[in-house]
Formats: C-alpha cells, structure tokens, sequence
C-alpha cells in the first residue's frame, strides 16, 4: 500500500478528528480547539562573524488561548516551517491539558542548524528573536512562555530573559517570561531532566498495569525489561539514564551517525563521554554497531524509546518494529500509517503528548516559582526537619530503641526543591496516565491509547471553551 502523506499538522488533525468521533462536541468548538489562533512568521537580519548579513527565518504558533498563558518550547532546525510549528504547538496545547497544567500551546522555530553558528552569532539570532516577539506581544509571563526544545536549552533561555528584562524594565515577573532557565537566572531544579523522568514516570506506571502487560505478554515493573533508545538528546540521555537506574538493559542506543547494541546494556553516561571525545557512538567499547542508524527501531525488545524527530516509524518500516511497547518521548515520531500498523499488531503505542508533558509540567513548576519569587522548600525544609526529628526522639525514647544513621537522615529529611519537583513530576504522571487508561477501558471502541489521550484532551479544552462562552 503506497504511504500516504500528511504533513505534520494534517497528522494531528488526523489524529483529533479521529478522537473527536468519541466526543458530544458542537462541531463549532471542535473546529475552534483544532486551528491555530496566531501563526506569527518572522524574518530579521543578523550580522555573522564574518560580517555577512544572514536573513533568518522564525516562527511562533500560539495554538490556543483557551488558558493563558501560551506554553510551548522554541527549536533551532534546518528543517523548521510553518506546518511543523503549528503541529507542535497544537500538541502542546492536547499536552498541558491531559497533564491539568493550565496554559495554552505554542511553539517557536527558528530555521537554522545551530552546529552551523558560532556561540556569538547564536546569542545574536536569538536576542533579537526575542525582540520581535516583544515587539509583536507575543512573549511574557502571561501571555506566551516560550521553553527549550530540540537544539535549545538552558543557554538559549537565559539569554532571552535577559533580553526580555531589559525591554522590559521594572517588570516584577520578568523572570516567568520563559522557562528552561538555568537555575541562577530563575530556573528550577530538576527542569534539564524532567521530560526523560516523566517517561519514566509514565512507562512505569503503565508496566505496573497487570491488564496491560498480560495483554502484551510481558511481566510487570521496569526491572528486567530491555528497552532501545534512539537519540542520545536530553531526552533520550535522562530517559535512558532513568530506565538503568530502575533495573532496564538499555540493550540499544541510537543517533545520526549511527546505531549500536550490546545485551549486556549501555551505561547512556559513559556513551555519552565516548562520543564527546570522538564524535560518534559508534566503536563505543563493549558494542557492536548495525549498518543504520535506522535498524535499531526494528530490534527485538519489549520497550522501544523514540527520542529524536518526527516521523520516524512510519507505514514502511512499522510493519517491522518488534517492541511491545513504544514511548513516544519525542514529539510525533509515529506516522499515522504506523498507528494503524500497531493498533493492529496489537504494540501498545504510549502516545507523545502525553508521556513527553514531564518536561512542561516542570516548565509549569519553574513558572510558579518566578511569580512566587521564592525557591521551593525554603519556608519549609527546617520545619518539616525539625518536627521530624522531634517526633523520631519521641519514639525512640518510648521504645528505648535507636534507628540507624542511615535511616535517621531519610526520615528526618526535609524537602529541597528538587525533592518537591520530582515529586510533583511522579504525581503527575501517574494521575494522567491512570485518567487516560480508564477512559480507554471504558470505551472499548477507542482503538488505541493515542485517541484516548486526544479524547481526554479535548474534553477538557473543550470543558474550557464552553464555561468560557464565546466571546462575541
Ligand atoms: N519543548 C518541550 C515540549 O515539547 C517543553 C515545553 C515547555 O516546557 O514549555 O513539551
């Protein structure tokens, strides 16, 4: 059967339209959560190194108002445009709402490939990216928030609230105008790895599902599991990393330049610091490599980790996936024609917009402290410590017993920020992973766990516009 092709957005559409169906929506509000609102296209020049003058190109999608502000990450690539942008910032939008954090989608893009660019030059394109967007109102703590996402991180972040404040003078939540930031210039602890922890967190909870793993015919919990991870980003480096900590073999990693695969499992920290020093995955010790990067989505293995691109499984190669279970940790790297392959094969497809939500669940976190202008744990740390071991010296001296040190310092223990992150992170999750399944288990029409989630998130976007009323 010849692939179809969908762009990007058409897929997303695609996706909704086929939740929609399971929904008692006006057609009006159906068609109101699927556009767009504002798709602002940009084009600025920036002076290189060299003195050329380069015309760069960029966007920002606000998807939806129906909360404010706007959320949504900014990627440097080659291959942004317009369709990607908007299809992005409307997952964004189904994304926050399943995981109840309350703010609208965008999505920023700016069109080059930041391997190409000096750290200078960088700063430059996106200071003045900034600009515009302040220019056109379309950043600020309550009105669009932009974040890291693929080739952006902490770096990129920090230089737009700088450039942000200093537009904006005396503004007092200045800080909450972007989020991702490092840690002394606003950022939360906990933020760089929260999406490759909320795949974790999500996965987890769907293997502790006995029904789930019966029907895939595989055991429950995360031990034992042999997981292939593509891409070696963040997200697939924390995701990765999360997955051999609970006892996973991460069997196979794979990235642009290559694939390799060892049974015995691959440490993600020393890959990471074999190819910093030679530039590539491939020759890492103890491996072998596959002919194509590509191979490693077809191994055998119960968990397969798309952490790169969109589009990656498609009609073509889905046919040929072997995993059980497939946790979309990137954002649309399933084809809808892949879909339809695993919905038949019977592969339990965990869907992106939920199950990558860790890392703007945080970004959610980083949001408040900035408006609360206070670091999590600080009012209360001492005094949960101080209660802690008051009440631990009322047991012991009742009972005439002493506990060890070690488990002195995890009782007494008071909560630091990062502690209160993650924590907020596992709550998360799991509350959106079980919402999700239960709506699934109730409608047995629903085909898959991705129109499950559209469902969930159209519901309560829906929810949103209708007490809104519409604005006339
Ligand atoms: N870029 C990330 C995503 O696609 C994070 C967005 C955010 O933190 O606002 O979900």
């Amino acid at each position: 059967m010849p692939e179809q092709h969908y762009s990007f957005f058409q897929s997303v559409t695609r996706s909704f339209d086929k939740a929609a169906k399971f929904t008692k929506w006006d057609p009006g509000i159906l068609e109101q959560i699927k556009a767009c609102n504002a798709v602002y296209q940009m084009r600025f020049p920036v002076k290189m190194n060299d003195g050329r003058i380069e015309v760069i190109e960029a966007y920002r999608v606000q998807h939806s108002q129906h909360k404010t502000p706007c959320k949504g990450g900014i990627r440097f690539s080659d291959e942004v445009n317009q369709d990607e942008v908007m299809a992005l910032a409307a997952l964004m939008t189904y994304k926050c709402a399943i995981v109840n954090v309350p703010f609208g989608g965008g999505k920023g893009g700016i069109k080059i490939n930041p391997k190409n660019y000096a750290p200078y030059e960088l700063e430059k394109i996106t200071r003045r990216y900034t600009a515009e967007l302040v220019k056109k109102n379309f950043i600020g703590p309550g009105i669009d928030v932009p974040a890291p996402d693929y080739g952006t991180g902490a770096r990129e972040m920090a230089w737009i609230v700088d450039t942000y404040a200093s537009l904006k003078p005396g503004e007092i939540d200045a800080a909450g105008c972007v989020t991702g930031k490092p840690v002394s210039q606003g950022g939360v602890r906990g933020r760089t790895e929260a999406t490759g922890l909320g795949v974790f967190y999500g996965i987890r909870e769907v293997c502790d599902m006995k029904d789930v793993m019966d029907k895939l015919g595989l055991s429950t919990g995360i031990a034992g599991k042999r997981v292939v991870v593509q891409g070696l980003g963040n997200v697939g480096y924390h995701s990765a990393k999360f997955f051999r900590e609970a006892g996973a073999k991460v069997i196979a990693i794979a990235e642009y330049e290559g694939a390799i695969v060892n049974e015995e499992g691959i440490n993600e920290e020393d890959l990471f610091q074999f190819r910093k020093s030679t530039g590539s995955i491939v020759g890492f010790p103890g491996s072998t490599a596959l002919s194509k990067n590509s191979d490693a989505l077809e191994l055998e293995c119960d968990i397969l980790i798309p952490a790169a691109l969109e589009n990656v499984i498609n009609g073509e190669n889905a046919p040929r996936v072997k995993a059980k279970i497939i946790g979309e940790a990137a954002n649309g790297p399933l084809t809808p024609e892949a879909d339809d392959v695993f919905a038949q094969k019977g592969t339990l497809v965990v869907p992106d917009m939920y199950l990558n939500a860790g890392g703007v669940t945080v970004s959610y976190f980083e949001w408040l402290k900035n408006l609360s202008h206070v670091r999590y744990g600080r009012m209360e740390k001492r005094f949960t410590e101080n209660m802690n071991n008051t009440l631990l010296g009322q047991v012991e001296t009742m009972t005439g017993k002493t506990v060890g040190s070690k488990e002195r310092a995890i009782i007494v223990h008071g909560p630091d920020e990062v502690d209160l992150v993650y924590s907020g992170l596992e709550e998360t999750m799991i509350t959106a992973t079980r919402e999700i399944m239960d709506l699934w288990k109730s409608n047995p029409d629903i085909p898959d766990m991705r129109t499950a989630a559209y469902v969930v998130a159209i519901n309560k976007v829906g929810t949103s516009y209708a007490e809104l009323g519409i604005f006339p």
